[in-house]
């Protein structure tokens, strides 16, 4: 069988990053997310990360130019030779076309892009609810999955946090920024014959199996 590109698209909190954590584990590949490496790089402070931290926090998009060099630099590790799960990139029309050069330019097949397709009134009670462990990535819902000890993560302990751009006002954003610049992607992928879509608004296992389903 040859490489297992997949870039997911969808709305945030469509439950990209648990399901890329599942598929990640599941087919063996390396689960790549900008918003997680952006999140390490603010934290961290690096240079990158002191250019993204007030555009994030606004729930913007951070600058294409900024995103191509760690991408790039991320799929051409090893580990990711066989494939990758890409979740949070591309996030608009120029990025989809950067990626496209990334990738010829690594002499790699070509992606397929998987949506998961949640309706925005289910998003904004998701991400209000979403708490997140910044030591282990794992992620929870206080509502439809709470970790077992309140605010502590499941698997290491660790004091679980809010993420800065899940208030109300910043999801309503992001939102916005999504239907306007990456909802396009759907249709870049589709004409290219390069997409396919699940349903994301059933529990995580569901929604993994049907992504499994139309991968084949
Ligand atoms: P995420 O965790 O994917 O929701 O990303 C969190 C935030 O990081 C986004 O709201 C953006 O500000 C920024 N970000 C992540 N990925 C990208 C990207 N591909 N292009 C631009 N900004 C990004």
């Amino acid at each position: 069988m040859g490489e297992q590109n997949l870039v997911l698209l969808g709305p945030p909190g469509a439950g990209k990053g648990t399901q890329a954590k599942s598929l990640a584990a599941e087919l063996e590949l390396p689960h790549i997310s900008t918003g997680d490496m952006l999140r390490d790089a603010v934290r961290e402070g690096t240079p990158l990360g002191l250019k993204a931290k007030a555009v994030m926090e606004k729930g913007d998009l951070v600058s294409d130019e900024l995103l191509t060099g760690i991408v790039k630099e991320r799929l051409s590790r090893s580990d990711a030779s066989k494939g990758f799960i890409l979740d949070g990139y591309p996030r608009n029309i120029p990025q989809a076309e950067i990626l496209e050069g990334i990738r010829k330019g690594l002499g790699r097949e070509a992606v397929l892009a998987l949506e998961i397709d949640v309706p925005d009134d289910a998003i904004v009670a998701r991400l209000t609810n979403r708490r997140s462990c910044p030591e282990c990535g794992s992620v929870y819902n206080l509502s439809s999955a709470p970790p077992k000890a309140e605010g502590r993560c499941d698997k290491c302990g660790a004091e679980l946090v809010q993420r800065d751009d899940d208030r109300e006002e910043v999801i309503r954003e992001r939102l916005r920024v999504y239907h306007e610049k990456t909802e396009p992607l759907a249709d870049y992928y589709r004409q290219r014959g390069l997409f396919k879509q699940v349903p994301g608004t059933g529990k995580p296992a569901e929604v993994l199996d049907a992504i499994l389903k139309v991968l084949g």
